[in-house]
């Protein structure tokens, strides 16, 4: 045997340091937290196939930091699950209860007395590897854990005074905003939105739900009337890929010039995708399927083998992989080998929209994200989004997340 030589970034070299990161303002003592919860009224209430949701909860971990100098800093993250677990198995009553164990790791405490208060003499965290290090026996709940370290980058950035991209090597000061179209009622309703996102809101790429017999002729019509937009569409693991008529179908929307298929097989595979849609020569874009490096890793390593890397892409949303750290991880990995990657949403409120695109300015990310909707998702947000304009946003210049003052004061118990 002559095994084929690895050149894949192993993810264990991608340090902070190698991936341009700045980490190193000495040790933080947490202080406590103290976790913000929201029920946010949806403007357009959200519908699937087993409830309609008016609302979504949003919870903000807050966490109070002091320097070795006595100075306090504050930082902010958020959670973004669903109102039940049908994108994944979390949801906000989920995060709620990892917020719970979090906490606990984070202080220093048994979950049981945990008050978000540091347990006396708690050693400082050192860097974000060692503040990760508290919680990494946590199995799973990657979108709790986005929320802590969003508050972690959030609070170095604030006590070194630049805006979070800084800190995460971000170097775009405008990121690519694309929009997302779901599954309307007719396909002349899908072209009215497109319409909207095309002619009005000038949107540097459209994304639109598919599922089996609900594809080809809304593509058709779309790119009919629009033969040149960058156009893609997202099928939330709709199609089976052992049916011979799903993959006829998929095969079919070669004919449309889409920049990808996004997740059309399983939510937790990676090797059908690579292996049964090889021949397709649109590329498939990963979302669901990838949750840590290590994912993204082998992935790489399989389409290298069927059919070659630039045939793939990685949806990264730093909720769904844990956090901001890994999501840098992915984009740096897929960079290195030539696999594209954008930033997904999950109706995030400002602040989490905002961190997506701190992440963004990385040059690792090099197609438009769902940055921006139609319409503002909640009819009270917690700050201003950043700015839109032609098909771009502004990454924010202000220390931390750049958004100024939140506004979390409609806390809520959590239902
Ligand atoms: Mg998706």
């Amino acid at each position: 045997m002559n095994p084929q030589k690895e050149t894949i970034l192993d993810e264990r070299s991608l340090t902070p340091a190698f991936l341009g990161i700045l980490d190193d303002d000495g040790p933080l003592f947490l202080e406590k937290i103290r976790v913000f919860s929201r029920r946010m009224t949806l403007r357009i209430p959200f519908e699937t196939s087993f409830g309609r949701f008016d609302s979504l909860v949003r919870h903000f971990p807050a966490i109070t930091f002091r320097t070795e100098d006595g100075t306090t800093v504050t930082g902010i993250g958020e959670c973004s699950p669903l109102s039940a677990p049908w994108y994944d198995y979390e949801c906000h009553r989920s995060v709620e209860v990892a917020l719970g164990y979090l906490t606990a790791s984070l202080t220093g405490k048994s979950v049981d007395e945990a008050d978000g208060a540091a347990a006396p003499g708690l050693a400082p965290v050192t860097g974000v590897e060692s503040f990760l290090g508290r919680y990494r026996w946590i199995v799973g709940h990657a979108m709790a854990k986005a929320g802590v370290e969003g508050a972690y980058w959030d609070a170095r950035a604030r006590l070194r005074g630049v805006p979070v991209f800084r800190l995460w090597g971000g170097t775009k000061s405008d990121v690519e905003a694309g929009t997302s179209v779901g599954l309307e009622p007719t396909v002349e309703d899908v072209l009215r939105k497109v319409a909207v996102a095309v002619e009005e809101m000038h949107i540097a790429r459209v994304k639109v739900k598919v599922k089996p017999g609900r594809d080809l002729a809304i593509v058709e019509a779309i790119r009919k009337r629009y033969p040149s937009l960058r156009l893609q569409v997202d099928a939330n693991a709709a199609y089976d890929l052992l049916n011979p008529e799903h993959l006829a179908r998929l095969k079919e929307l070669d004919a449309f010039d889409l920049m990808m298929i996004e997740q059309p097989g399983r939510n937790d595979d990676i090797f059908d995708h690579a292996v049964r849609l090889a021949h397709l020569s649109t590329p498939i874009c990963l979302d669901e399927s990838i949750l840590h490096a290590v994912h993204a890793r082998q992935a790489i390593a399989l389409w290298k083998q069927y059919s070659g890397p630039s045939r793939l892409v990685i949806n990264v949303k730093p909720p769904r992989v844990g956090g901001y750290l890994e999501a840098i991880r992915i984009a740096v990995l897929c960079a290195a080998s030539g696999v594209s990657v954008w930033c997904g949403g999950m109706h995030e409120s400002a602040l989490g929209k905002t961190a997506n695109v701190h992440f963004s300015s990385r040059s690792e990310v090099n197609l438009p994200g769902d940055h921006v909707s139609q319409a503002p998702y909640y009819v009270k947000n917690v700050a201003e989004s950043p700015r839109y304009e032609e098909g771009r946003l502004t990454v924010p210049q202000g220390v931390g997340w750049g958004l100024g003052e939140l506004d979390l004061t409609e806390e809520t118990e959590t239902p």
